[in-house]
């Protein structure tokens, strides 16, 4: 899945996600053993809700106060395990001992209260007695014996729910789903029916599976010998989204059972599942469009399933639609056969064997352009209004489809990929096998009116999804501690794919401010390693963030390098052939690898240092004459920086590189093994300057001790000296420095008084995202006059280049990129004549009744500049509401709506967007973005937030990444004790499931820092500016 796209070309626009320091780790975290990991996330057993289950069941007395002593969080999950060994907080492993045998079938209430008072009596001995020799590991407790399921949950019937864990029993296992669906546009709901054939790894009586939502009307079970169906119990146990289908006679080991499931539902007013759209046509009318979105765990409220990524097995999909509109799914079409009047059933080939999450479906009236490749049919789908924009796509997908069946050897193994624009689609695109769905924006490219940057992001989102049809559809990772081995990936190939097919496009300096604002999160507090262990649905959605896409791809980044690419290559090939059509864990990458290395270098022993452990390591580098000296520590923010030791727990094997002054190009980049805290290394000769991290491809960070003046007189006197991305890396590190401490502010701004020579995107991107840090907290601190030098200081570095800048559309990619950067900057915050140029030209436009075709490059710049005015707004608000205007156009509009300072008009976007009639809903955390930078409407934004919260959580799930960016932004601009009151208290006033979210955390630790930073440097910016 591609998060949320737009967040991540458009870095200047909305650069202040986080503020840059951290206070120190105060949680017990799982991987902070130096590099072997005695528990790994996933060896973890536990059934911590099993206790509180039992009770709920008992009665309606809901069980908060337990609910909050339970630990939900995968940090607090390590903690957990330190606090039992010393026999505190252990109901529930001391119930998984030692409940009694005899209360095993309990059928009625009085033998769940019987079950209590037993457990309750007996785990109380055992407490005492036993607990101690309790390992809880794979081969702990819990093998030894199996009683835990003897606790169970109330169904909604009042009956006992044989079955009391999140995941699902092992004891079934899916072998392939037929599934008939009829979906109806006119009443908005659907009707359903799935026939499941399972087959049996354990002897049982119960058939444990999936569901959300869905109105089970009827449940048979047949045997493989073709028996008469024969209708039978099924329980239900919302809470776990699950129910369970009740055998009349014991299945047997090895037999194959076909599960009968009928069903009905609503089509969702979310994004999540079997959901509805309405958008207009080219006539303004109004139509409806269902599409699915199931990652990562809404399959369960389409069809009853098997839920969980390890589950694979194959489709065989039907959909019954209104003979005027068209189905698609994962496989080609069958067959369409004709059922009542006006109505069709489309059916799909069988599918391979996949994963839940994977299955997809649309329904609605849409119209493509196709190609052939290698096999393959490619075609790119949009509503008819659209299909003049689908060109550019189908282009790319070809070719990135062919570059990727060449790189991993293995050809993509379906006969069909379709690509389809949804209009109104919370995440950026996902992977469904075969039938990959897009946010309009991320796949429609409109040659009026996209923008060089519109260009990258669809050739990024297009390569991401097709990577994933290896990397996640043909190997998945087993479970979602795991997510990073997708979606890291997929990030990794992503960018990989771009620089080898469209090097203008320069998308590596992109993934180089993604991986500085990774850095930034990873430094705080409320990190997490890549991979950790999860298991709410809240965890789960947590796992979609910057360290499962971002620091997951820069490590296998830095991977390559380390290997080269060759042997990287092949290890990839041999993971993709080991694991096909099956699951996987990041153990099995490093074996893979291994077997490429073959004992010449443990690649296992190496990554799980930076996989298993959160943050990642400072290197501190001093020169003297030949011999470098080099120490590794974490890199966090002390509270009290005079005081500043690091953790001496973590230790990470870094492979380090480095040029110097007389080897200073990419053909003679040096290497060294850093697996000890400090080590020495001998140069050849003694040389002017050394850069460490070369193109920044390690994900660490380099302080140059007493050598920081001599790197300042290289960009001085032969910036070009240094490749474009070490410049930028060498201005995210010092600015990061100065944060924690270790350099002074005085010394980073002197770093980068070299700009005015610059020309180069990324290092004037990494510096203009530092100075707005600074600028914005200014401003929101009441600072204006200190601001307004920070603004000064920016003109004076860059204005010339500003000048400069045409109000075209002509040059390279580059060019027309940082030109749309500058100047969208220069307009935002009117420095020298950019707001009167944009201005004439959106008047121009306006009375040209938007039909004056605007230069796409700056057209955001023009419309943020012609918002200013309240005419300028309407009129911007009447186009955006037109069918006529391309999608490209209608994001830029929506940007400069959520400009304005005029904050009626804020609130009413706001609003209007919750509301999705007028402004579509997927547009709101952009919108929540904007506005919650500006100084007019960064309180109201926050206001927002905590009016709308039900809502918010409502549409778009408690912890997705949609809710992470929202409550990101909408607080990062505060830096005063009472906001941090204030967002805290918030956040511990709602569930607490809310308040124990990651970013939450992230949001807490960043304000403390904004506090920090601003007592700690006011007074030295007063001197400095
Ligand atoms: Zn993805």
């Amino acid at each position: 899945m591609e998060p949320f796209p737009s967040d991540r070309i458009q870095l200047p626009r909305n650069m202040i996600e986080n503020s840059m320091f951290e206070e120190e780790p105060d949680v017990v975290d799982l991987a902070k053993d130096p590099c072997l990991h005695p528990l790994e996330p996933d060896e973890l057993e536990y059934e911590p809700r099993s206790s509180r289950l039992l009770v709920r069941g008992l009665g309606e007395q809901e069980m908060d106060n337990d609910e909050e002593d339970y630990e939900s969080s995968a940090k607090l999950l390590g903690m957990s395990f330190m606090n039992r060994s010393s026999g505190l907080r252990n109901n529930m492993s001391v119930y998984r001992q030692n409940a009694n045998g005899s209360c095993s079938m309990p059928s009625t209430r009085a033998m769940v209260v019987c079950t209590v008072v037993l457990v309750i009596a007996v785990s109380l001995i055992m407490a005492i007695y036993l607990l101690p020799k309790c390992t809880f590991t794979k081969e702990g407790c819990h093998k030894k014996n199996h009683t835990m399921e003897l606790i169970y949950p109330l169904a909604t019937n009042g009956k006992m729910f044989p079955w009391a864990k999140i995941r699902l029993p092992p004891d079934v296992v899916p072998l392939h789903y037929d599934l008939v669906l009829q979906p109806n546009l006119t009443t908005l709901k659907f009707a359903g029916s799935v026939k499941i054939v399972v087959n049996i790894i354990q002897v049982t009586w119960k058939i444990v599976l999936h569901s959300s939502g869905l109105n089970i009307t009827k449940a048979t079970i047949t045997s493989a010998e073709g028996h008469q169906a024969k209708p039978v119990e099924f329980l239900e146990y919302p809470l776990h989204d699950q129910i369970a289908v009740m055998a009349p006679e014991a299945l047997l080991v090895g037999h194959n059972y076909t599960v009968n499931i009928e069903y009905s539902s609503n089509l969702s007013d979310t994004y999540y599942g079997f959901y509805k759209i309405s958008f207009k046509d080219e006539n303004s009318k109004q139509r409806w469009f269902a599409a699915t979105q199931f990652e990562p765990l809404a399959a369960r409220s389409a069809f009853p399933c098997f839920d969980e990524p390890a589950f694979k097995a194959t489709f065989l999909i039907k959909m019954k639609r209104d003979e005027k509109l068209l189905t698609l799914s994962n496989m080609p079409k069958k067959a369409t056969t004709p059922v009542t009047n006006g109505i069709v059933q489309d059916e799909f080939f069988v599918s391979l064997k996949m994963s839940t999450y994977l299955v997809a479906f649309v329904v609605a009236d849409l119209k493509n352009i196709s190609r052939e490749t290698n096999g393959s049919l490619v075609s790119v789908y949009a509503v008819p209004q659209h299909l003049n924009q689908v060109g550019y796509a189908l282009n790319t997908a070809v070719k990135l489809l062919e570059f990727y069946q060449k790189y991993f050897l293995i050809n993509y193994p379906l006969e069909k990929l379709d690509l389809v624009a949804i209009p109104d689609f919370q995440s950026g695109a996902m992977e469904n096998w075969g039938l990959i769905t897009f946010r309009e924006t991320t796949l429609l490219f409109d040659s009026n009116t996209s923008s060089a940057r519109d260009k990258k992001l669809i050739t990024a989102v297009i390569a991401h999804e097709l990577a994933h049809q290896w990397f996640g559809n043909l190997v998945t990772m087993e479970w979602w501690n795991d997510l990073w081995l997708n979606e890291g990936f997929a990030t990794f190939m992503e960018y990989f794919a771009m620089e080898e097919i469209f090097p203008e496009l320069h998308s590596d300096e992109d993934f180089l401010n993604l991986i500085f604002k990774a850095m930034m999160k990873d430094s705080l507090n409320s990190s997490h390693p890549v991979s950790s262990a999860v298991q709410s649905s809240e965890q789960i959605e947590e796992m979609f963030d910057a360290f499962s896409y971002i620091k997951g791809a820069s490590l296998l980044l830095m991977l390559k390098h380390y290997l080269t690419k060759d042997v990287f290559q092949a290890g990839i090939e041999v993971y993709l052939h080991n694991h096909n059509y099956g699951s996987a864990r990041s153990d099995d990458l490093w074996d893979s690898m291994n077997e490429i290395t073959n004992g010449t270098l443990d690649v296992k022993k190496l990554m799980k240092t930076w996989i298993l452990q959160k943050g990642f390591p400072l290197v501190t580098v001093v020169r003297k004459g030949k011999i470098i000296s080099v120490q590794q520590e974490k890199f966090f923010y002390s509270m009290e920086p005079e005081n500043w030791t690091s953790d001496a727990s973590y230790l990470w094997h870094i492979p380090l590189t480095y040029i110097t002054s007389s080897c200073n190009f990419t053909h003679c980049t040096n290497a060294y093994l850093l697996d000890q805290k400090s080590a020495v290394i001998e140069l050849p000769e003694e040389v002017e300057w050394i850069k460490f991290n070369v193109n920044m491809n390690g994900y660490y960070i380099v302080h140059y001790a007493e050598d920081w003046k001599m790197l300042i007189d290289l960009l001085k006197k032969n910036h070009t000296a240094l490749s474009p991305k070490d410049r930028a890396s060498l201005i995210n590190s010092i600015f990061s420095l100065a944060s924690l401490g270790k350099e002074s502010l005085e010394k980073a701004f002197e770093l980068i008084d070299y700009l005015n020579k610059e020309s180069s995107t990324a290092p004037i991107t990494q510096a203009l995202f530092q100075l707005s840090l600074i600028y914005s907290l200014l401003e929101k601190k009441g600072e204006q006059e200190l601001a307004a030098r920070v603004m000064h200081r920016i003109d004076h570095l860059l204005g010339d280049k500003i000048d400069q800048q045409h109000w075209t559309d002509d040059g390279t990619l580059s060019e027309r990129e940082l030109r749309s950067t500058l100047l969208a900057f220069a307009c935002t915050h009117d420095m020298r004549n950019c707001r009167t140029t944009a201005t004439e030209i959106f008047e121009k436009w306006m009375k040209s009744n938007g039909t004056m075709s605007l230069p796409s490059d700056v057209m955001k710049a023009i419309f943020t500049a012609g918002a200013k005015s309240s005419d300028g707004w309407e009129f911007l608000l009447k186009m955006y509401s037109s069918s006529s205007v391309p999608e490209a156009e209608k994001s830029k509009m929506v940007e400069a709506l959520a400009s304005t300072e005029d904050v009626r008009k804020l609130i009413w976007l706001m609003q209007n967007s919750l509301e999705g009639e007028v402004i579509k809903a997927q547009e709101l955390s952009h919108i929540i973005a904007t506005v919650s930078q500006s100084l007019p409407g960064y309180l109201l934004a926050w206001d927002f937030v905590k009016e709308n919260w039900e809502k918010l959580t409502q549409k778009f799930h408690l912890g997705s990444y949609t809710i992470q960016n929202i409550i990101s932004w909408s607080t990062s601009q505060f830096a005063t004790k009472a906001h941090l009151l204030e967002v805290k208290s918030f956040f511990e006033s709602k569930s607490e499931e809310s308040s124990q979210l990651r970013c939450v955390k992230e949001s807490i630790d960043t304000i403390q820092l904004n506090i920090q930073w601003m007592e700690r440097n006011l007074a030295k910016l007063q001197n400095l500016l």
